[in-house]
Parts: structure tokens; C-alpha cells; sequence
């Protein structure tokens, strides 16, 4: 490719509209335009890498069994409404109309579409285990896209789905899914960490995030520095309470004492001159519509989401005043355990607490030495807060750390959730007819372009590995009027492209700055630099991208030696 023709519009100023540095880089580089919030042409360059990627997925994909299908983006309303998930997804979904009326939607996912694919088609053990994956664009009407390629409301996904007879046989297809991520981001240059996660809108109960760790994460990765545990902040669990707590203290006395004005945790910790931790603090919660207390160390923070699990419950949401009034005798800022009639449920570090600061459900006082067991109970205790870096393991005597990630693919044992839904079942050897046992494999591709970058840049540009390199070679004569030197770089360039190596020929009429400047702004991983001074002793310069070391190879050897290099990657990576 020469670099006259290649359709590249490099920026020198940073877009005002980019944010992260992925973000920033592909559309300087020219790898990327935005059509409207969240949704982007690819060009060339773009694209190249994105099928380099693709490629990587396919190769492993298949060497765990994958078939792949394409599947319809425009997906009839029925097949939604019968898992329930038209209405459950919300306004994250692009719905349309057509001409007869007929609903339709974008496909955010494809779990419905295929269950019912392989409905009409599988029916005995012996079709079985199938394991049927796609790469297509996909459409969530996001809240707040941004980033760039990082969150989109159009990009590209690849997705797995495999039909098992049993749970057995599904813990395979999952950890053969599993293996075969960790080798994709691997060889895609941006090694990823599975985290334990949270099943979200797909369902199901066990599954596994794809982390790349990078500052420009949205999410916050916790592990631990002793033992294999890492999960996404959300999914993370505390310390199971230890069976016997022992207290050295002795119960004191329960009081009513005063306290004007003083409502939240920051206002008592402060009057009382007591630590948040001494603290008891209550929420109430309407689960269902029905009111529940939440009893939470003052220093930590309530988890939502454990808690609607916990409670196995449809709707939650913090009371009104109202209802606060109503249940707790009190406005809000004042509730307490102490004579509450309402479920109470305490996190499990809440459940050790002893002579503590709580609400006294009533406006202006607080209770000091509150006791459980003495002063009040509790229906169950769980673990219900939020984990934050510097807890402890719940595996090990270690201590979480916490880190940036952005998850680039996420696994799904999905259970029977679809195929009972939609009636997908087969006939087992025994003749009884049973539901497939499905598993789903995501992969966000162009999310998986940013992630990259965010690992892999520095303050002039993107640092490509080779793997997925628009192109892996690019040849600069420094001076574009001296003929000997552009003959010698053509004649590189075509002995290059002749040996199969991917190679851009930069033939502009530009000063050698602004060559060099775009070389590495685009990325190349490795560029032959054709210089009057290096020339005349018959050398050549190889630079590589990534740490700007430059060495002298004389002009014959070359194409040896880059073939060299490509074989051996690692001095690229
Ligand atoms: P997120 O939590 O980031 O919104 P998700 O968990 O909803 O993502 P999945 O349903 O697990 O996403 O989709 C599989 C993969 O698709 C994700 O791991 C991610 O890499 C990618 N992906 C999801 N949403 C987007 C998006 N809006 N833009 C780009 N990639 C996305
Ligand atoms: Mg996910």
C-alpha cells in the first residue's frame, strides 16, 4: 500500500470530542469517524485491525468445535416477549416498526433467536454437543455512550452459544469457551484477567468477565495479592462471618442521648467524636413494595444488587420519607434496629458490631451500646455490602487489591433459562424429552480494538502488536527528492510485498518529520528508515515501534530479517 493512496486522514490536534487516549488515537491515526453518538465508520486501517481480530476469534472459535452462522440483526418482538426480555431490556433497546405494524427490534443479544433456531432442527442427544458462534454488529441504545469504540450503541460482538445435554457437559463447553478467551486476548496483545461477575439481563449463575486491565476502565477490578480470587468490585464478596465471635467488652448500658440536627454518619461521627465503624446504620427498603430494614457498618456501603438477590425480589428501591415516617416512627437520618417490626437483615460485619451508635427512631436521638441479641434481632445476616481494595480475601487470609479494567468478553453458564422459555428441548438417550443446557460467549471486537490501545500506546501514537497490526512494516525515505533513495525504498517495499509481509511504502512529498511523525502515530510495529548517510555504507535503519531502539541491517539481509522478527514476535510485543 502506498501512502499517497491509503485513505489514512491523520489529525495533529487531538479531537476535542475524545476523552481516552484509544479514543483520541484512532480517530488522529485515522482509523475512525463518528457518525452520531456512539456509532463510527471504520476506515481502512480500522477495519484491517478489526478483521485481524476476527480472525483470531474464527481460529479459535473453531478449534473448540464453534460452527460459525450469521444470524438476522432484525429480530420479531414474539420471540422476546415469550422469554419476557421485550419488556425487561427496557429502553436499551432500538425498536422499530414495520410497515404492517409489526414490532421488531435491533438485536442487543441473540439468545432468543438461536434457542429457537436449534429448537426446529435439534431433537436427539446424538445432534449434541453443538456449539454454533457468530460476529456481527449489535445494537444497545446505551445511556450514555462514550469512549469511542469503548462503549458504542453499534459495535461488534462476536457470540457463542452451545447447546449441552446436561450440566457435565456444559461445565465443558464453558472451560473450553474460557480457555479458548484467554488464548484470543492473548494473541491479540492485550492479555485479559477472568473475573468472577455478575449474570446481569442474560441470567444465569455462573460466569466469568474478561478484564483488560487499564486506567481508562470503567470498572474496578478487585484480587487478591495471595490467591487466585479476582471478581469485578459489584460481584465481590466479603468475609463470610467467622462462626463464634468472641467480644473482650462488656454490653453496656443502652441510652437515649440527644442529638440535634445530626442525621448522617459524617454529623454523628463527629458530635459523638466516635469512628464511622462504631456505627449501625439502617436502611429501609421497599422490596416488592414491601418495607425492609438493612442493617450496614457506618463505614461501609450497601450493595444493591447482593441485596435484591438476597431478598429474591423483582423491584427494590430505597423507602420515601414517607414510608421512613411510617415504619420508623421518625424522619429520616434516625431509624435503628432497636424496636423495629419490620424484616430486619444485617451484612455480616453489621452482625459483630457491639455497643453501638444507632437511630433511635425518634427525630433528634440516637442510642448508644445497642446490642444484637439483647436489644434486637435480625432475620438473617448475608453479605450484603460493598467490597472495596484493602478488604480481606473471602478465599484467604490475603487482602483485595483494586485495579481498572475494561471487559472485553464475558462467559455465561445459562442453565435451561432460553430453552425452557421456548420449549427447545431433546430427547435424551433414556427417550425422556429434556431442555438444552445453554451456555453464551461474548466478545466485544471493537471494544477489544480500544482495549489495546489503552495498553498499548505512548505520548506519540499507538504502539500495534504485531498480531493484529493494520500493517506490520512501514518504509520512509528521508528524502523524498533524492532518487536514490526512493528507488531503494520501492525496491525494499516490493521485496516486502513479495514475501508476504504486510507494507506501506510512505511516497508522500512531506518532510521527514512529518513521515515519522505519522508512522508512529499510526503505529507501525517496525520501520525501515532509508537515509542518505546509512545508505552510502550499504544499511538500511530498522526502528521498532515500541521501544524507538533503531539497529543497521545491511540492505540485502533485510527482508530476512524482518521475516526474522515476525517469526520471533516477542521483540514487538
Ligand atoms: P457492559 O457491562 O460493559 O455494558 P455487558 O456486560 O452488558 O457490557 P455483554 O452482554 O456481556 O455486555 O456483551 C459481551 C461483550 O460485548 C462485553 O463483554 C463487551 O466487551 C461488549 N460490549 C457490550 N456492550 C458494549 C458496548 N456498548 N460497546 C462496545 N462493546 C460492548
Ligand atoms: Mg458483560
Amino acid at each position: 500500500m502506498l501512502m499517497s493512496e491509503l485513505y489514512s486522514p491523520t489529525l495533529r490536534e487531538t479531537p476535542a470530542e475524545a476523552e481516552i487516549a484509544s479514543h483520541q488515537l484512532m480517530l488522529r491515526a485515522g482509523l475512525l469517524r463518528r457518525s452520531a453518538a456512539g456509532i463510527y465508520s471504520y476506515l481502512p486501517l480500522g477495519l484491517r485491525v478489526i478483521r485481524k481480530i476476527e480472525k483470531i476469534i474464527r481460529e479459535e472459535m473453531d478449534a473448540i468445535g464453534g460452527q460459525e452462522v450469521l444470524l438476522p440483526i432484525i429480530q420479531p418482538a414474539e420471540l422476546w416477549h415469550e422469554t419476557g426480555r421485550w419488556s425487561d431490556y427496557g429502553e436499551e433497546m432500538f425498536r422499530l416498526t414495520d410497515r404492517q405494524k409489526r414490532k421488531f427490534c435491533l438485536g442487543p443479544t441473540h439468545e432468543e433467536i438461536i434457542t429457537v433456531l436449534v429448537r426446529s432442527e435439534v431433537r436427539s442427544y446424538r445432534q449434541l454437543p453443538l456449539r454454533l458462534y457468530q460476529i456481527q454488529n449489535k445494537y444497545r441504545d446505551e445511556i450514555r455512550p462514550r469512549f469511542g469504540l469503548m462503549r458504542g450503541r453499534e459495535f461488534i460482538m462476536k457470540d457463542m452459544y452451545s447447546f449441552d445435554r446436561d450440566e457435565k457437559d456444559l461445565d465443558k463447553s464453558y472451560w473450553a469457551a474460557y480457555r479458548a478467551y484467554e488464548r484470543i486476548f492473548k494473541r491479540c496483545g492485550a492479555p485479559a484477567r477472568p473475573v468472577e461477575a455478575d449474570s446481569g439481563a442474560i441470567g444465569g449463575d455462573v460466569t466469568h468477565e474478561f478484564m483488560v486491565l487499564a486506567d481508562a476502565g470503567e470498572d474496578l477490578v478487585l484480587y487478591c495479592s495471595t490467591c487466585e480470587y479476582a471478581a469485578n468490585a459489584v460481584q465481590a464478596e466479603g468475609r463470610p462471618r467467622q462462626a463464634a465471635v468472641s467480644h473482650p467488652a462488656q454490653m453496656e448500658e443502652l441510652r437515649k442521648i440527644a442529638t440535634p440536627g445530626a442525621s448522617t454518619i459524617e454529623e454523628i461521627t463527629s458530635l459523638l467524636e466516635i469512628k464511622a465503624e462504631e456505627c449501625l446504620k439502617t436502611l429501609i427498603y421497599l422490596a416488592d413494595g414491601k418495607p425492609v430494614g438493612v442493617l450496614i457498618r457506618g463505614d461501609h456501603s450497601l450493595n444493591e444488587l447482593k441485596l435484591q438477590k438476597f431478598l429474591d425480589c423483582e423491584a427494590l428501591e430505597l423507602a420515601d420519607d414517607e414510608t421512613i415516617l411510617k415504619t420508623t416512627g421518625a424522619p429520616v437520618g434516625f431509624a435503628g434496629p432497636v424496636g423495629l417490626t419490620i424484616p430486619l437483615y444485617a451484612d455480616y460485619d453489621a452482625a459483630d458490631l457491639f455497643n453501638a451508635v444507632t437511630g433511635a427512631n425518634e427525630a433528634g436521638y440516637h442510642l448508644l451500646n445497642v446490642n444484637m441479641g439483647r436489644d434486637y434481632n435480625v432475620a438473617s445476616f448475608a453479605d450484603l455490602r460493598e467490597i472495596n481494595p484493602g478488604d480481606p480475601c473471602p478465599r484467604c487470609d490475603g487482602f483485595l487489591k483494586g485495579a481498572r479494567g475494561i471487559e472485553v468478553g464475558q462467559v455465561f453458564k445459562l442453565g435451561t433459562k432460553y430453552s425452557e422459555a421456548l420449549g427447545a428441548t431433546f430427547l435424551r438417550e433414556d427417550g425422556e424429552e429434556t431442555p438444552l443446557v445453554m451456555g453464551c460467549y461474548g466478545i466485544g471486537v471493537s471494544r477489544t480494538v480500544a482495549a489495546v490501545i489503552e495498553q498499548n500506546h505512548d505520548q506519540d501514537g499507538i504502539i500495534w502488536p504485531l498480531s493484529i497490526a493494520p500493517y506490520q512494516v512501514i518504509v520512509v525515505p528521508v528524502n523524498s527528492r533524492d532518487p536514490k533513495q526512493t528507488e531503494t525504498a520501492r525496491l525494499v517495499y516490493q521485496e516486502l510485498q513479495a514475501a508476504g509481509i504486510e507494507v506501506v511504502l510512505d511516497d508522500r512529498q512531506e518532510r521527514p518529520g512529518v513521515k515519522f511523525k505519522d508512522a508512529d502515530l499510526i503505529g507501525f510495529p517496525l520501520r525501515i528508515t532509508i537515509g542518505a548517510k546509512s545508505l552510502a555504507q550499504g544499511n538500511l535503519e530498522l526502528t521498532i515501534r515500541k521501544d524507538k531502539k533503531t539497529i543497521f541491517v545491511p540492505k540485502k539481509e533485510i527482508v530476512a530479517h524482518i521475516k526474522g522478527i515476525l517469526k520471533d514476535r516477542e521483540i514487538c510485543e
